[in-house]
């Protein structure tokens, strides 16, 4: 078989390429194991996991504000994130139909050169080739590893995970970690967080990380130094040993949760191809391409930026780079993609934030506004956070923001908009935010500059 481009893999960075290839009349073969577009964003990342943050943070409020006590429904809790994520499935089918130069197949790819690979135990030759194959949950090393839970076995499409645990053990402090322990927190669940260093969150700016660590209900239990030694199975539940201080200390719960990161997934044959880093990434330039001219990376698995939204930027690059007849068209900077932490509060930022300029010598000014004093924080009594806008001093231009509270992820899209289009804080305070939304806190922080 013979195909003009062979994307491997259908989720955030491979299908929108895919489209695109098509609609400009070239022919695209498609391969994912799943069978279903949408990557493992849609099959146990993104949309599931943060359609039960909705649904936690609905029962949450219910009990804070209305006084509600009907324990959760877990088991359709999950049924209604099953059909969410058929819905887009559908979806997805129906957007195949329409791009018929797309053929989609469902199997993994295994590469044997640079222009031939095995789809189905059948040989592809292809011209070029976008490989998206994502990320999996890292499984660390310790002894009853293979007992704890990862994101996907929380979270993935009709998981037989049906059953909210009475208290749960998470190791790991990144984002996936905090996220979930929220999540079941707000659903009832006692959660203990054990975290390997002194510090969470580790891969965001230390000032913003404090802020919304602060704002998490004291209800969850965050274990600082605490490295895991240990889990093994006592009856129904779990007993968990981990390193305290020094010490030895223990937790028993229903279930134990790994959240330690994510590793690139490079699909068989590739690695003797094209270039891949010491930490397992494929090494791409910003054009997306890879040490083989025809070949193209996008989406988790190059490591520039693990989220959906840039992955379909990327997907999009390799499209156009593949279009313009293999020159290099369209470069990818994922320096101005907003990023937020989904925990219930959630956390945002966008651009140079406090300790980044700081360490770059960039002479700044920042301004804030609180979120208690919004009036759509206090309808939902959600009041604790910040807006806070960073400028160069001279010009007043902006340069990022950090918002921690509620709305953040809406929020920041507005900020990124004024980020990557360079606004001074005076075109800023151009703008009516509506009234009565969060948005408002944006004009409130921006006019005392003005
Ligand atoms: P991204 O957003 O980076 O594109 P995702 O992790 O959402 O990535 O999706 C990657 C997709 O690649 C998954 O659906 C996975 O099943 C698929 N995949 C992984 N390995 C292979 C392979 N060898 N051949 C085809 N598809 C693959």
């Amino acid at each position: 078989m013979k195909t003009e481009v062979l994307i491997v893999g259908a989720g955030g960075g491979g299908y929108p390429g895919a489209f695109r290839l098509s609609e400009a009349g070239m022919e695209v073969l498609m391969v994912d194991p799943k069978g279903e577009l949408g990557g493992n964003c849609l099959y146990s990342g993104c949309i599931p996991s943060k359609t039960i943050r909705e649904l936690a943070q609905l029962h949450w409020r219910n009990r804070r504000l209305l006084d509600s006590r009907d324990p959760p429904d877990f088991n359709k809790i999950q049924e209604r994130k099953d059909s969410v994520q058929l819905t887009r499935f559908v979806q997805h089918r129906k957007e195949l139909t329409v791009h018929k130069g797309v053929s989609f197949v469902k199997g993994e790819v295994k590469f044997i050169n640079n222009h031939r690979a095995i789809v189905q135990g059948e040989e592809v030759e292809f011209k070029y080739a976008v490989v998206a194959t994502g990320s999996t949950p890292s499984r660390p090393h310790f002894p009853g590893a293979e007992l704890c839970l990862t994101s996907d076995d929380l979270y993935s499409y009709r998981t037989s995970f049906r059953k909210l645990p009475q208290e749960m053990v998470i190791v790991g402090g990144g984002y996936v970690a905090l996220e979930t322990a929220t999540f079941f927190n707000a659903l009832g669940s006692k959660v203990h967080i054990l975290v390997r260093s002194d510090r969470a969150l580790r891969s965001i700016d230390p000032d913003l990380g404090g802020l919304l660590l602060k704002l998490l209900d004291p209800n969850i239990d965050v274990r600082y130094n605490s490295p895991i030694l240990e889990v093994s199975k006592v009856g129904e539940k779990y007993e968990v040993l981990f390193s305290s201080s020094g010490n030895k200390d223990k937790l028993t719960a229903d279930v134990v949760v790994v959240a330690t990161g994510r590793t690139p997934v490079v699909p068989e044959g590739l690695e003797k191809v094209i270039e891949i880093t010491q930490r397992g990434f494929i090494k791409v330039t910003d054009s997306m391409r890879t040490s083989s001219s025809n070949i193209f990376a996008t989406g988790d698995v190059n490591g520039l930026a693990p989220y959906f939204h840039t992955a379909v930027g990327m997907s999009v690059a390799a499209a156009n780079n593949i279009m313009s007849g293999n020159i290099d068209s369209d470069r990818v900077d994922v320096r101005g993609i907003p990023v937020t932490v989904f925990t219930i509060p959630p956390a945002s930022y966008v651009g140079l934030t406090r300790s980044q300029l700081r360490t770059m010598n960039i002479p700044f000014i920042e301004t804030s506004f609180q979120l208690g004093d919004d009036s759509m924080a206090q309808m939902y009594d959600e009041r604790g956070g910040e807006i806070r806008l960073f400028f160069e001093r001279s010009s007043l231009r902006f340069l990022g923001a950090w918002v921690v509270g509620i709305h953040s992820g809406f929020l920041i899209n507005e900020l990124t908009q004024a980020v990557v289009n360079g606004l001074t804080a005076r075109q800023m305070s151009n703008v009516a935010e509506q009234h009565p939304t969060t948005n408002e806190a944006i004009a409130y922080a921006v006019r005392k500059l003005i």
